[in-house]
């Protein structure tokens, strides 16, 4: 068969807030350009497991292993998360309503040139993300005059834009429209077939299944099982997320 390489691996994490356990000993794996889907019932651990992957916890605490392009790390912070090219788009937009769609792109990583900021090599480079997202408005648009859908293609714009490899999209068509969840669904095929990997959390099961390669079920911060998508009906889905 085709060479796959592995591009993550999370070995039984455990987490725990105080007392309760969110996780208990959950794994994962993702092979480079794959779309692993994450389901599950609200309060299950799926936006957990992406907060530790991701460096969210300050303290950084938590049992196993995570194996990231056959090293392992342990993830401390965004910043250092995002240097290894993982980007999580929260279910919260983090974009600031108030800047353009160039000045968020940039926000922190202004482009200089012999030490001068080069705005028309950002608004160049802008168009160019933009391009890559399918969105077609000037960079120079307030982020608050665009809608939810737009905004979430600025913010995986500007994960691209730090060469993520892997994107972590939490519920990210909850606010979405029809048309905007079509819209983001076909990007992640795209990004996918360019060699963008993808964790996707999702309740809506048609979709999970439309763009999924595995599907994971987590249950009450236990894993229950990973399957290929296809061999999957959205009634099994929801007999492993239930337990019954
Ligand atoms: P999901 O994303 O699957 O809906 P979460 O990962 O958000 O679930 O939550 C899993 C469990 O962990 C829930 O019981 C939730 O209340 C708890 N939890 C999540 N974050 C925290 C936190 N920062 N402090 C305390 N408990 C938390
Ligand atoms: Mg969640």
């Amino acid at each position: 068969g085709m060479a796959m390489t592995k591009l993550l691996e999370m070995r039984q994490i455990v987490k725990c807030f105080g007392s309760v356990r969110a996780l208990d000993g959950v794994s994962i794996s993702l092979e480079e350009g794959e779309v692993l889907s994450l389901c599950g019932e609200n309060g299950s651990g799926k936006s957990t497991l992406m907060k530790v992957l991701c460096g969210i916890y300050p303290s950084g605490d938590y049992e196993g292993e995570i194996i990231y392009k056959g090293q392992v790390i342990h993830p401390k912070n965004i910043a250092d998360t995002e240097a290894l090219g993982i980007a999580i788009i929260h279910q919260e937009l983090t974009l600031v309503k108030e800047l353009s769609v160039l000045e968020n792109l940039f926000l922190g990583a202004e482009l200089c040139q012999y030490g001068v900021m080069n705005y028309a090599l950002m608004h160049y480079e802008a168009k160019l993300l933009l391009e890559k997202v399918n969105l077609s408005v000037s960079p120079n648009t307030l982020v608050g005059d665009l809608g939810v859908g737009q905004q979430q293609l600025v913010e995986i714009a500007k994960a691209l834009s730090k060469n993520a490899k892997l994107l972590v999209l939490d519920e990210p068509t909850a606010p979405l429209t029809e048309s905007e969840t079509e819209i983001l669904l076909k990007l992640v095929e795209a990004l996918r077939a360019s060699g963008v990997s993808c964790i996707y959390i999702s309740h809506k099961l048609s979709e999970v299944k439309a763009i999924s390669d595995h599907i994971c079920i987590i249950r009450d911060g236990k894993h229950i099982g990973t399957r290929a998508a296809d061999v999957m009906s959205t009634d099994d889905i929801i007999t492993m997320m239930v337990g019954r």
